[in-house]
């Protein structure tokens, strides 16, 4: 996990979507759709459910509003 984040650095978009697989970030609207799975949600980028909100984020720290 540690290691996707870090993957992103210098990214300095909010973002609060992770991909477990291959380290995407994002926010919800730019999630992917698979009719196929049962989360429906999937990674845009790969195409893993192994996608989980993780709160808000800027770049790589912890965004408050
Ligand atoms: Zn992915």
């Amino acid at each position: 996990m540690e290691d996707n984040i870090a993957l992103a650095e210098g990214m300095n978009q909010i973002w609060n979507w992770l991909c477990g697989v291959c380290g995407w970030r994002g926010v919800a609207q730019d999630l992917a759709t698979d009719d196929n799975t049962e989360e429906w949600w999937v990674c845009p980028k790969c195409n893993s459910t192994n996608i989980q909100d993780i709160g808000w984020h800027k770049g790589n720290k912890k965004h408050y509003e």
